[in-house]
């Protein structure tokens, strides 16, 4: 299949990267070609009419003369959230560190900024965040809108972090809510979907900066993995599960630890049967670990061992698709046992699925609203005809579970069924209702979605 169908494709589906390629292009930089697609290459926008803006009078703006709009941050979803048949802007160049108050903990930031650029000012001034995704080339704003998240038990995603938002409105106002003040609406309005208005602020909670180190096991016996779910998973701040679903076992297992101050930090050399690596590894073994961050035990800041992956570098492997699915963490075993037992439809497509977990949260649309969470993840070859005729099969396997898909992933969950699993989606409905009567910033995917 040429290029140009597989995008067509991908765009079909709802919400539905390329060669090594370094981050793509910048989105307010146009393609050679003329065309605007996301990061992986695999979706191609509507529109190639893009307006990069650099101030909240120009947002309110251009937000009062156009009936329908959609913002574009780092462009990293697979599917067509952030798509616009009509008009995107971008707000790359609103990027600056509006105020830190060491006093609060807190940091506010203009909705352009990328956890790339924020983290290294916040661990100067002596801050982290809690935690990261796996890569920090992502925008803060777009990250928390589709609730993005890292790993750990007692890791909420990263919308998480958020305690005040700014956005601009369908009619062009500006309003402020936060957690402390807002109560239900703030819950409501942190994991957006892009469909709330322009975020043009977002205040997030930080604490101390800390050391971190990751050491990485190869090798674990699957049946380790499901007889010690529980421990394993809660070995370490954040730890990822890498499978390629073959010979009963796990790949490898990235364990993240905090180091504190004074502690003389070490590794056992097995852990549960998995033998402890003796040089760095990229999740996808074939790939050089030369894009990933810094593991072997090595101390580091907290930003540059949270994420497996570098800034500067191709995360992942750059032609790919992902899905990902959230289950309730009580059910993890069986529904990771689930997958294993479609291993040999899985894996000719796979280039490798993760394993993580998330806490629970209050956010209405977050896929952890109140309910501790596992994830398990999929990077799939950009063969688009396969995952497209797989995705059906995953999802009625975690049926039973109440699967709830990545909203920046790719997806089939019929729309009924996912608003099902939504309870506080009217809610939602009526939010989007009150700040957009009109359906300014609904697009596609989300009258799909939400509407369909
Ligand atoms: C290689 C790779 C690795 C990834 N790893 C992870 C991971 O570890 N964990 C995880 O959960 N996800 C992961 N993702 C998915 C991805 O990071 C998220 O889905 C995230 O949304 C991407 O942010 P973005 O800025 O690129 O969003 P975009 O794709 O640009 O936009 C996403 C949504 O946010 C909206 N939006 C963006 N900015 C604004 C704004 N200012 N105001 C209002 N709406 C806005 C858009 O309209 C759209 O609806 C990964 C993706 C890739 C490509």
């Amino acid at each position: 299949m040429n290029k140009r169908m597989f995008l067509k494709l991908s765009a079909a589906l709802l919400g539905g990267s390329s060669g090594s390629r370094l981050l793509g292009g910048a989105p307010d930089e146009p393609p050679s070609d003329g065309t605007l697609t996301n990061w992986a290459g695999n979706y191609q926008y509507s529109t190639r009419n893009l307006h990069p803006l650099t101030s909240i009078e120009q947002v309110r703006q251009f937000v009062k003369e156009h009936d329908s709009l959609k913002v574009l941050g780092t462009r990293h979803c697979f599917n067509g959230i952030a798509d616009s048949a009509f008009a995107l802007i971008s707000l790359k160049s609103m990027d600056q560190v509006v105020a830190l108050d060491p006093k609060e903990r807190t940091v506010t930031v203009e909705a352009g900024v990328s956890y790339g650029q924020l983290c290294p000012y916040l661990h100067q001034k002596g801050f982290a965040l809690h935690n990261l995704a796996s890569l920090p080339h992502i925008s803060v704003a777009g990250a928390c809108a589709t609730a993005t998240h890292g790993s750990g038990i007692k890791n909420g995603n990263l919308a998480t972090a958020v305690s005040a938002l700014e956005f601009v409105t369908a009619n062009g106002d500006v309003l402020t809510l936060s957690r402390d003040k807002d109560g239900d609406t703030f819950l409501g309005a942190v994991v957006n979907l892009g469909a709330l208005g322009v975020v043009t602020k977002v205040t997030l909670d930080v604490q101390p900066a800390f050391a971190m180190r990751q050491d990485v096991y190869e090798n674990l016996p699957l049946a380790q993995l499901t007889d010690h779910y529980e421990t394993i998973v809660s070995s370490g701040y954040s730890v990822s599960i890498f499978t390629d679903w073959q010979n009963n076992r796990i790949n490898e297992v990235w364990v993240k630890r905090r180091v504190e101050q004074g502690e003389v930090p070490d590794a056992q050399p097995e852990f549960y049967g998995a033998k402890l690596a003796t040089k760095n590894l990229h999740p996808i073994a074939e790939l050089s670990a030369e894009n990933c961050t810094e593991q072997m035990g090595v101390p580091g800041p907290w930003y540059e061992r949270l994420p497996h992956f570098r800034m500067g570098f191709t995360p992942s492997s750059g032609k790919e698709l992902q899905s990902e699915y959230f289950i309730p963490r009580q059910n993890a075993v069986e529904a990771i046992l689930a997958i294993e037992r479609l291993r040999d439809q899985v894996n000719p497509h796979l280039l490798i699925s993760e394993l993580r977990t998330i806490d629970a949260d209050q956010l209405w649309m977050s896929p952890c609203y109140r309910r501790p969470s596992a994830a398990i993840h999929f990077t799939w070859k950009q063969d688009w005809d396969s995952v497209r005729k797989l995705m059906p099969t995953i999802e009625k396997e975690l049926a039973p579970y109440k699967v709830r898909p990545h909203w920046g992933k790719l997806f089939a969950v019929e729309p009924a069924l996912l608003q099902s699993r939504y309870e506080k989606l009217d809610e939602f409905k009526g939010l989007l209702k009150e700040h957009d009567p009109h359906g300014k910033f609904r697009n596609e995917f989300l009258t799909k979605t939400l509407y369909g």
